[in-house]
């Protein structure tokens, strides 16, 4: 399960920030062409989060619309999805971004 992986690395992550405070608010940036199912990741998170000081937390996941470009016809577009076929009939098409992951910062009380 791709996104308890990714939960609990962030929990690892900030509880390493911020030596065991208890957070409040978890705001990550998580690209619309990264793959990652965001309901998917405020369910594991709540899992990740128990019995740790970030129990209770609230995520806050901002979702940057994606780009790409067509190599074939040489055009740069926005994207949502994760179906990278031009309008050209090209497959040959290159994210350049919304793969983002990051974490963006925390409240701590
Ligand atoms: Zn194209």
């Amino acid at each position: 399960m791709h996104e308890l992986s990714i939960a609990e690395s962030v929990v690892e992550t900030v509880l390493d920030r911020t030596g065991g405070r208890h957070v409040t608010v978890v705001r990550l940036r998580v690209g619309k062409l990264s793959g990652v199912v965001t309901d998917s990741l405020q369910f594991c998170f709540e899992l990740a989060t128990a019995g740790t000081p970030l129990e209770g937390a609230e995520l806050w996941i901002e979702e940057p619309a994606g780009r790409v470009h067509c190599r074939s016809c040489d055009r740069e577009y926005a994207r949502d999805d994760m179906i990278l076929l031009c309008e050209c009939g090209s497959a040959d098409v290159e994210v350049v971004s919304g793969r983002e992951l990051q974490l963006t910062s925390v409240e701590v009380v």
